[in-house]
C-alpha cells in the first residue's frame, strides 16, 4: 500500500491536517493501493506564499545551479526508474514496456533537454536602442491529469524551474503517487525550499483556487477541455497567463499514393497507445474508397492480436481503462457507434474475453463513420479508431479538419513533399509523416479546442517567462 498522510510545502513534508483521503485504485484489480490526502485551502495559501518567498532568490539563482538541479533529477529519475514505471502501471494501468519508456524515460529525457537548453539559451537581445530581457513569469500553479501523470508534470515542472519560476503542483486523483517520488527527489537533490510545493486534492477545489488567487501569476493546466474552461473562467479576473493543453479528436489520413499495408499496421498503435488513453492518439483514419478493403482487412487483423490484459504480463499491449467511470464511458460510446449506425469491423461493447475483473474494454474498430456520428465528433479517451472513406484529395483535407480540436495528426505518403503539403494544411499542433517519431524538444499543444500555449523544447521554456524591453 502507498499510504500518503503528508504534503509537501516549503521543503518540508508535514502531515495534512484535514481527514479526507482520496482512494488510489488499480484498475486492472480494482483494489485499493494507496490513499493520498486533501489539503484545505490553508495549506495551498502556505504553499503560495512559500512559492512567492522562494522566487525571490531562484528567480536570481545561477543557470548553473538550474542545470545541475535537472541534470541531478533526470539522473534520480533514472535511479527509480523501474520502481515509477511500477507506479504508474498500478494506478493508471498502463502496459509495463510503455510504462518504463513513456511514463518515466521520457519524462527523464525532457528533465536533460532543459539543462542542455539552458546551456546556449539566449536570456537578452539588442534590438536598435532597446535591450531585450527575459525574465521568469512568477509563481506558478499546475494542474495535471492521469493519463500519462509524470510526463505531464515534468513537461510543466523542468522548464518552470530552467526559468527560475516557483510552482505549485496539483497533481490527478486518480494517478497521484508519481507526483510524490518527484518531490521526494526534487527534496533529496538539494532544490531550495518553496519553488517546488505539493499539495493534492480535488480539482474543482483547488484547482479552481490555485486558477483564480491573486498571488499566481500563470496557471498551466493540462486536461480535459471542460475543465480547461473552468480554469480560464476561474483565472480571468487576475488576468494571470493561462496556458491550456486539452483533448483531441486527432486525424490520421492515406494520401492516394500512400502504402495501404503500412497504414493499416500502423493505424491501431497510433489510436491504441496507452489503451487509448493518450490526448493526442489518432483516433480518426482517413483513407481513399480505393483503399477502404485492404486497410479495413489490416487494421482488423491487428486490432484482434492487439492482446488485452494484465499490464504487468509484458506481452499485453491494451491494460485497462483508468476507472469504471471511464470505462462505462467508453462502453457508452461504442455503443452510439453502432446506435447510430457505423458498421462496427472488430471489438463491440463488453468486457474482452477472458476478463472478469478490472475496467477493461475490447479495442475496438468502426468503419462507414460519417462526420455526424457522436465517434466521429467526441474524444472517446479509450481504444476506439473511426474509419471513413474519400473521394478526393480536397475532401480529405476537409475531414481532417472536421473537428473542435487541433492535437495531432498523421499523413501517409510515399512522397514526403506531398504529405507535408497536406499537413501544412491541417489546422492542428502536431503532425506525423509516416509515422515520424514524437521529439521531445518540439513544441507540442493544440489549435482551437485542444487549447493554447505550447510545451517541450525552448517554445515551452518560453512559456515561462516575461519579456521586457529597455529603451535607452
Ligand atoms: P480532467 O480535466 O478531469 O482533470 C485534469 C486535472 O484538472 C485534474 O488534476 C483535476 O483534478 C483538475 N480539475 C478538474 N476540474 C477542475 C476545475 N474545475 N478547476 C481546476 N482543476 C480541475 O482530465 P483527466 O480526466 O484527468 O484527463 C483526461 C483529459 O486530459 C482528456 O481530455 C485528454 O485529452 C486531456 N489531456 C490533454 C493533454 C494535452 O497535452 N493536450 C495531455 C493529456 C491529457
Amino acid at each position: 500500500m502507498h499510504d500518503r498522510e503528508e504534503l509537501y510545502v516549503n521543503g518540508k513534508w508535514a502531515k495534512a491536517t484535514g481527514t479526507e483521503k482520496i482512494k488510489v485504485i488499480n484498475p486492472s484489480t480494482e483494489e485499493i493501493i494507496g490513499t493520498i490526502p486533501v489539503g484545505n485551502l490553508e495549506e495551498v495559501d502556505y504553499a503560495i506564499e512559500s512559492a512567492r518567498e522562494a522566487f525571490n532568490y531562484w528567480s536570481k539563482s545561477k543557470i548553473g545551479d538550474r542545470i545541475e538541479i535537472l541534470n541531478s533529477l533526470a539522473a534520480s529519475l533514472k535511479e527509480r526508474s523501474e520502481e515509477i514505471a511500477q507506479i504508474i502501471t498500478s494506478e493508471v494501468g498502463t502496459p509495463i514496456g510503455y510504462s518504463r519508456t513513456a511514463m518515466v524515460g521520457t519524462p527523464r529525457v525532457v528533465a536533460r533537454s532543459y539543462a542542455k537548453i539552458l546551456e546556449t539559451f539566449q536570456w537578452e537581445e539588442e534590438v536598435r536602442n532597446s535591450l531585450i530581457v527575459k525574465e521568469p513569469i512568477g509563481v506558478c500553479a499546475f494542474i495535471t491529469p492521469w493519463n500519462f501523470p509524470l510526463h505531464q508534470i515534468i513537461g510543466k515542472v523542468a522548464p518552470a524551474i530552467a526559468a527560475g519560476c516557483t510552482m505549485i503542483l496539483k497533481p490527478s486523483k486518480e494517478a497521484p503517487l508519481s507526483a510524490f517520488i518527484l518531490a521526494e527527489i526534487l527534496d533529496e537533490i538539494g532544490l531550495p525550499k518553496g519553488v517546488f510545493n505539493l499539495v493534492t486534492g480535488h480539482g474543482s477545489e483547488i484547482g479552481e483556487y490555485l486558477s483564480a488567487h491573486s498571488d499566481i501569476d500563470m496557471v498551466s493546466f493540462t486536461g480535459s477541455t471542460g475543465a480547461g474552461i473552468a480554469v480560464s473562467h476561474a483565472a480571468a479576473n487576475t488576468v494571470k497567463r493561462v496556458t491550456l493543453e486539452l483533448g483531441g479528436k486527432s486525424a490520421n489520413v492515406a494520401l492516394e499514393d500512400a502504402d495501404p499495408i503500412l497504414v493499416g499496421k500502423k493505424a491501431i498503435q497510433a489510436c491504441h497507445q496507452n489503451s487509448g488513453q493518450t490526448c493526442s492518439a489518432l483516433t480518426r483514419l482517413i483513407i481513399p474508397k480505393s483503399m477502404e478493403e485492404e486497410v479495413c482487412r489490416v487494421v482488423t487483423e491487428r486490432n484482434e492480436k492487439y492482446k488485452v490484459g494484465d499490464p504487468l504480463d509484458e506481452e499485453t499491449r491494451c491494460g485497462p481503462m483508468v476507472s469504471e467511470k471511464q470505462k462505462i464511458s467508453v462502453m457508452n460510446y461504442i455503443q452510439k457507434g453502432i446506435d447510430e449506425g457505423a458498421t462496427l469491423l472488430s471489438g463491440g461493447v463488453g468486457m474482452p474475453d477472458k476478463l472478469t475483473k478490472g475496467f477493461f474494454v475490447k479495442p475496438t474498430v468502426f468503419k462507414d463513420v460519417t462526420p455526424e456520428m457522436t465517434i466521429w465528433k467526441e474524444e472517446i479517451f479509450g481504444p476506439v479508431l473511426v474509419i471513413t472513406t474519400y473521394e478526393d484529395e480536397r475532401e480529405a483535407l476537409d475531414l481532417a479538419n472536421d473537428s473542435i480540436y487541433g492535437l495531432s495528426g498523421g499523413v501517409w505518403s510515399k512522397d514526403e513533399e506531398r504529405a507535408i503539403k497536406f499537413a501544412r494544411n491541417m489546422r492542428t499542433g502536431q503532425i506525423s509523416i509516416n509515422g515520424g517519431f514524437f521529439n521531445v524538444s518540439a513544441p507540442f499543444g493544440g489549435f482551437k479546442a485542444s487549447g493554447n500555449g505550447r510545451e517541450l523544447g525552448i517554445h515551452g521554456l518560453e512559456e515561462f517567462l516575461e519579456i521586457k524591453s529597455i529603451q535607452r
